[in-house]
C-alpha cells in the first residue's frame, strides 16, 4: 500500500501493494486480477476482509447491472469490484481518524451517502439523492460499496468511518458479514416501518433478509411472527430464530392461512421479501386496515396492485432500500446479545479464489444454500487437500 505520512499503520498488520480482487467484465463473467490495495483518505479506514457474503443484488449486479451504478452508467468492463455484504479488520487509519483503532474487528454498511443532500442529512442515507454521483465533475462524495464504488470481492477495501459497526469478541466472521443484513431488517421493522412491541408481523419469502426479518421482529417483541415461504428447511430456520408460525404455503392460500394463524384478522405487517410477481398484492391483502406493507424483494418486472383496497383500507406501501439511521448498530446489539442466532442462516463458505462456484451455489441454492460467504485467508480452494 501507498502510505503517506498522514496513514497510521501498525506492524502487526503487513499491508501489501498490490491485491487479489475479482473483476466484472461483460455480464456474468468475473475476473481475478491483482488490483493495488486501496489508500484510506480523510475519515475513512483500510479494511482487512475477512468475510464476504453474497447477496442476491450481488447477481442482479453481476448479471444485469442495476442497482449497481458505476461513473453515470452499467458496471461491465470498467474493472469494478462487486460485493457488498463484507466484514474485517481495521488495518490502517485515514488521516486525523481516531474512532478506530488498528485491530477492531467491524461490520462494513454499503451506503456512505454523500452527507449534504437533503435525504443524508435525515440520516436516511442509503437513499441518497447523489447516488452514484462520485466522479469526475459529479462528484458530491457518495460511495455504496459493491454499487457505485469498488466492492468487498478483494482482500482490502477503504470504508468511511460512518459505515463501520464495531462486532463482539465472539462473533464468528461469518456471523459478522451478516450484521448488515440483519441492519436491512431492523431499519425495515423499526425507522421505517415504526414497529413496537406487541405488533403482528407476516414474513413472506425467507430468503437471508426474510429470515433475518422473521429474528430481528421477535427480538423487538413484535407477536405474533407468522413466517411464510414454499422451502421446508427455510421454514424450519425461521421457527428456530423466532418465528411463532411457519407456513408452507406451495398449496395453500397465504392470505387465509396468516389471518386463521392471528386469530382471524390481517397482521399489522406484512413484510415482502420473495420477488414473486404477485406477493405484492398477497401482501395487501395479508394486513389489517391501516396496516402497513414494506417491499423488500427487487422485480424484474412491473406488476398490477389492487390499489383499491390499498385505498379503501388506508393501507400503508412502503419500500426499503438497505440499512439507514444507524441500524447496523442496532442490530449488532441485538446479535451481541444473542437474541438469535444469524449464523443459522449461513450456510457454505469457499475460498475468494472459488467465488465462481459460491456464486453458483447461491444463484441456483446448490446443497440448500442460503447465505455463502467467502474468505481470502482460512479456507482450502476446492479439489486442493486441506493441510
Ligand atoms: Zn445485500
Ligand atoms: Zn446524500
Amino acid at each position: 500500500m501507498l502510505a503517506p505520512a498522514a496513514v497510521t499503520t501498525d506492524q502487526r498488520y503487513a499491508i501489501p501493494e498490490s491485491m487479489q480482487a475479482w473483476v466484472l467484465g461483460d455480464p456474468g463473467q468475473l475476473m481475478l486480477k491483482r488490483k493495488p490495495v486501496p489508500v484510506p483518505n480523510k475519515a475513512e479506514v483500510l479494511i482487512r476482509i475477512d468475510a464476504v457474503a453474497i447477496c442476491a443484488t450481488d447477481l442482479d449486479n453481476i448479471y444485469y447491472g442495476p442497482p449497481a451504478l458505476i461513473e453515470g452508467g452499467l458496471p461491465f468492463n470498467k474493472n469494478w469490484t462487486p460485493g457488498h455484504e463484507y466484514m474485517g479488520t481495521v488495518v490502517a487509519l485515514g488521516p486525523g481518524v481516531d474512532e478506530f483503532a488498528i485491530g477492531q474487528r467491524v461490520a462494513c454498511e454499503i451506503h456512505a451517502g454523500c452527507g449534504q443532500c437533503k435525504r443524508c442529512r435525515q440520516g436516511m442515507y442509503t437513499s441518497c439523492h447523489n447516488y452514484g454521483m462520485n466522479y469526475g465533475a459529479h462528484d458530491k462524495g457518495h460511495r455504496a460499496n459493491g454499487f457505485t464504488t469498488d466492492g468487498g470481492f478483494c482482500e482490502y477495501q477503504v470504508n468511511h468511518i460512518n459505515t463501520l459497526a464495531r462486532i463482539a469478541d465472539d462473533m464468528p466472521d461469518e456471523v459478522g458479514a451478516l450484521v448488515v443484513t440483519a441492519g436491512t431488517a431492523m431499519y425495515a421493522l423499526t425507522e421505517l416501518g415504526g414497529l413496537v412491541a406487541g405488533e403482528s408481523v407476516a414474513v413472506i419469502g425467507l430468503g437471508p433478509i426474510g429470515l433475518l426479518v422473521a429474528a430481528v421482529a421477535k427480538a423487538l417483541g413484535a407477536s405474533p411472527v407468522i413466517a411464510a415461504d414454499i422451502a421446508d428447511n427455510r421454514l424450519e430456520i425461521a421457527r428456530k430464530l423466532g418465528a411463532d408460525h411457519v407456513v408452507n404455503v406451495r398449496n395453500i392460500d397465504a392470505v387465509e392461512a396468516v389471518h386463521k394463524l392471528n386469530g382471524g384478522e390481517g397482521v399489522d405487517y406484512a413484510v415482502e421479501c420473495s420477488a414473486a410477481p404477485d406477493a405484492v398484492n398477497t401482501a395487501v391483502h395479508m394486513v389489517n386496515r391501516g396496516g402497513k406493507v414494506c417491499l423488500a424483494a427487487f422485480l424484474h418486472e412491473k406488476v398490477a396492485v389492487d390499489i383499491a383496497h390499498v385505498v379503501k383500507n388506508n393501507i400503508y406501501l412502503y419500500g426499503i432500500r438497505g440499512e439507514g439511521k444507524s441500524s447496523t448498530h442496532r442490530a449488532e446489539a441485538l446479535m451481541r446479545q444473542k437474541r438469535f442466532d444469524a449464523g443459522l442462516i449461513h450456510t457454505h463458505t469457499f475460498a475468494l479464489e472459488d467465488l465462481p462456484t459460491a456464486i453458483s451455489y447461491a444463484k441456483n441454492h446448490t446443497d440448500n444454500a442460503i447465505k455463502v460467504v467467502v474468505k481470502a485467508r482460512g479456507v482450502a480452494r476446492i479439489g486442493v487437500a486441506a493441510e
